[in-house]
């Protein structure tokens, strides 16, 4: 038995990466996190010098925690962990330096008059998977409630044009880049180690192993693969799985691979699943006096654009989701795509200044779904594709509390633990009135 608490390696610095070196190090453990980013700050797509050094995709993020319309893309079982994801990071910004925002007070779904068809099959599908118990064992009741003008009036006066609009109770929003910022000031006895690309991160006797690109191996009692797109190709499980995979999916793809594991590598071909990358892009808006106050989701046969306002003044606008590793600058199509969309359906953006514009890639397995996962002394999480802030401390917390973590000596105070302070609880409470 140990008897000092574990040295742990983690690779990556992004949304996992940063609030599992946060719990850990309140924790008491010593804490290493590698990550070949140049600093801790964002650099966002259209403003980054050459060479490109791409930051986390949770910099790039919406930030929508949206468990109900997320059901569009997600399975019930794995839309419905944003419920708990919700609650707890309401205590956890409270927890964090300068309480990054949290606003739970519900979403909005609107509809032009000519795409009510599409928008209805959005809704219809929305439905059956609500009906599903996997879904209904851990979420409230109330779905997608529809508005007439004077209730969408009401609530949202800045939006004018979309005929149909429905409100999705309890779903809310985080400020991205405040909330990465305070997990790597709130984790002050971590060492952060930028400019480090980690080769590959294995599982040894008694503890694990980084391969760093310039050559050194570093050994510590618990090493942690959260490199997101950059993991590239990951073993075949073999270890204990907390995981969250659909039913009957183990790694059989949903659909088509667009980037499959390389051929030709014998019986390794077999034995490995590839982390695809899948192209988002968004547009930071500056609009002071918009007077939205909810994320916005407007239903559209060709696209998904999101409306999210990040301040009284700061607005983004997202996001294209392509099947495609290309990081290059945001393309012209999906600028005029997303702005105009964002125009037809809060007005007054039509004034608002372009901050800038940022490219990121979703990481993403071949089913689509989370991977948590145990082997050893090594914890692997990854393929939190389009919902990685609506699902990473209900994934965290389940990789914390799974018998890996006990057999590998981390003991760790859950976030339940956190105290709520006065302002996340008025919040909490607002939200549950709203
Ligand atoms: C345009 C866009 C919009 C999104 N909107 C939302 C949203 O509204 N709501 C939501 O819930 N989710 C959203 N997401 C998804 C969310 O951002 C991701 O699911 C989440 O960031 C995944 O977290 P992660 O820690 O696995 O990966 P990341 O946040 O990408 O972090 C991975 C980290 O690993 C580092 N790394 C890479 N390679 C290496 C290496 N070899 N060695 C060491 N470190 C390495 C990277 O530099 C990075 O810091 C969006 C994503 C995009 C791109």
């Amino acid at each position: 038995m140990m008897s000092s608490p574990p040295h742990i390696g983690i690779a990556g610095a992004g949304l996992l990466g940063r609030l599992l070196a946060w719990q850990l190090s309140r924790a008491g453990h010593r804490v290493s996190v590698f990550d070949p980013s140049i600093s801790e700050q964002p650099v966002p797509r259209s403003q980054a010098p050459d060479p490109y050094v791409p930051t986390a995709a949770a910099f790039t993020a919406a930030g929508m925690l949206s468990p109900l319309s997320e059901l569009d893309n997600a399975e019930p079982a794995v839309a419905a962990l944003g419920w708990r994801s919700l609650a707890l990071w309401q205590r956890i910004a409270a927890a964090l330096p300068n309480s990054p925002r949290v606003m739970v007070c519900g979403s909005l779904l609107v509809a032009h008059r000519a795409d009510l068809g599409a928008a209805q099959r959005v809704l219809a599908r929305m439905q059956v998977a609500t009906a599903t118990p996997e879904w209904r064992v851990a979420s409230p009741p109330e779905g997608a409630q529809p508005l007439d003008a004077a209730a969408l009036r009401a609530l949202e006066p800045s939006i004018q044009g979309p005929a149909h609009a429905w409100l999705l109770p309890g779903e809310g929003f985080i400020d991205t880049v405040a909330t990465m910022t305070a997990l790597h000031s709130g984790a002050a006895g971590a060492d952060w180690h930028w400019g480090q690309r980690v080769l590959a991160v294995e599982a040894g006797e008694g503890g694990g192993t980084l391969r760093l690109a310039d050559g050194r191996v570093l050994a510590f009692d618990v090493v942690i693969d959260v490199r997101g797109v950059g993991a590239g190709l990951l073993p075949r499980p073999s270890g204990e799985r907390a995981g969250v995979r659909g039913a009957g999916h183990d790694g059989g793809a949903a659909g088509p691979h667009p980037n499959p594991p390389p051929a030709g590598e014998g019986e390794n071909s077999l034995r490995v699943r590839g982390v695809r990358g899948v192209r988002g892009e968004v547009i930071w808006l500056d609009c002071p006096g918009h007077g939205l106050t909810r994320p916005v989701r407007l239903l559209h046969p060709r696209h998904r654009v999101y409306i999210v306002p990040r301040s009284d003044r700061d607005v983004l606008v997202g996001a294209s989701e392509i099947e495609s590793e290309d990081r290059s600058p945001v393309s012209l199509r999906t600028a005029t795509e997303l702005m105009a969309a964002a125009h037809s359906v809060v007005p007054a953006l039509a004034e608002a200044r372009i901050l800038k514009l940022d490219v990121n890639l979703r990481p993403a397995l071949p089913d689509n779904n989370p991977l948590v996962e145990w082997q050893g002394r090594k914890l692997t999480i990854n393929g939190l594709f389009r919902h990685g802030w609506l699902l990473a401390p209900a994934l965290v917390e389940r990789a914390l509390a799974a018998d890996g973590a006990r057999a590998a000596n981390l003991s760790v105070a859950p976030f339940d633990d956190l105290a709520m302070n006065s302002k996340a609880a008025s919040a909490g409470l607002a939200s549950a009135i709203a």
